[in-house]
């Protein structure tokens, strides 16, 4: 059932097996870079030959044979994925410059998961692993929304969930977590700050599974990439373009579509684009700069607060995507991520700020052709500046 070979470094390449990893606190490599999973390819080739894969509806539990789960009768599931690929022309309009008309730019909804946002996936997975390990609790460090999901997902669950919260955290999303029943843990510093503490805590208690932007979680998020190809009829779309906080989103879409290829569904990859604020832009630094590593931000002040992560734990898997793609990194100003988030709420699609950052990003560009962009959180998450 479980198709992972092994882990392996992003930095140094190391490889870990799939059982040294589970054993580990903080699920990362010893050089304190993140890890990536790969899979048996050949196995999940059959299961999809075998299965109904290609008839099937999208819906996250659909790509299981692509994430590393042992007891599909065990899954903890909310419903989440699924979420509807949008085509409004008003929204594409000022996007056919560079290349003329004919091109399309869709709109990924990942409001349309049970919290809100694209965090579910992960933890869907995230929390099943916390039950496969006989954990009692769940620690994690949030900006909110992934906060607001591990908590829900904990509920569902019955585990216990600790949050801990950095000053910039809105207060709407406390709120969401707190709904949850879960504990929130205000912390006196950024993300980073945030992150130290929910790890720090997690090794001193063995009870407790460690959720965030560590292996599971991107295995998990990778199904956002595996249903654009699926609503697309497995037609591989010019532009995906990604807003990046801590990166593992982008990374686990372009992971995504790297597999599809492994596996033969399809041929090529798109285009990456990853989108950052101008206040919050480490990872476009480092790709404007040829960089090898992430020279992080310090207390970042910006409106865009799901994705004010100044130093990204997936920010050199970011960099790589965005690299091996033949993509590019590129900002966008506070001031533009609020008028795309007002253009898209004009046209019926509402997402908080950070969530139209990639939007912003795509009108900006004037990409052609066809043009995926990730609508990450919904907008009653963050109002900013509404009313
Ligand atoms: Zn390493």
């Amino acid at each position: 059932m479980v198709y992972v070979t092994y882990f392996r470094c992003f930095r140094c390449g190391e490889k870990y097996k799939p059982r040294e990893i589970e054993n580990l606190p903080i699920p990362r490599c010893r050089c304190g870079s993140a890890l990536d999973a790969e899979y048996d390819y050949n196995s999940i080739k059959e299961i999809i030959l075998r299965d109904d894969f290609m008839r099937d509806k999208p819906s996250h539990w659909k790509y299981w044979a692509f994430m590393p789960v042992k007891d599909l009768s065990k899954i903890i599931t909310m419903g989440e994925g699924g979420t509807p690929l949008l085509e409004n022309k008003r929204l594409g309009s000022s996007n056919s410059g560079s290349s003329g008309s004919g091109g399309r730019l869709l709109i990924k909804y990942e409001a349309a998961n049970p919290t809100g946002s694209f965090k579910d996936r992960g933890s869907s997975l995230e929390v099943t692993k916390a039950k496969e390990f006989g954990k009692q609790n769940v620690a994690l460090a949030s900006t909110g929304n992934m906060g607001a999901s591990v908590a829900a997902y904990s509920a569902f669950a019955g585990l216990e969930c600790k949050v801990f919260v950095p000053d910039i955290a809105g207060k709407e999303k406390i709120k969401q977590i707190k709904a949850y029943g879960a504990k929130t843990i205000a912390v006196d510093g950024d993300y980073s700050v945030a992150i130290r503490q929910a790890e720090e805590y997690v090794v001193s208690n063995s009870d407790s599974f460690l959720t965030g932007d560590y292996p599971w979680r991107s295995e998990g998020t990778k199904t956002v990439g595996f249903e654009i190809a699926d609503q697309l009829y497995w037609h591989v779309p010019d532009y995906v373009v990604v807003p990046i906080g801590n990166g593992t989103l982008i990374w686990s879409i372009y992971e995504a579509f790297r597999e599809l290829t492994l596996v033969g569904i399809t041929e090529t990859i798109p285009k990456i684009v990853g989108v950052q604020v101008e206040k919050c832009a480490p990872v476009v630094d480092a790709w404007e700069n040829e960089l090898k590593e992430i020279i992080p931000v310090r207390n970042p002040d910006t409106i865009a607060t799901a994705i004010a992560c100044g130093d990204p734990i997936d920010g050199l898997a970011a960099l790589k995507a965005v690299r091996d793609s033949g993509g590019e990194a590129l900002r966008v100003s506070d001031r533009e991520a609020l008028d795309a988030r007002d253009k898209l709420a004009r046209n019926g699609i509402f997402v908080e700020p950070s969530g139209a950052v990639a939007y912003a990003g795509a009108v900006k560009k004037g990409l052609g052709g066809t043009v995926v962009v990730l609508a990450t959180g919904h907008g009653l998450k963050d109002m900013y500046g509404i009313g």
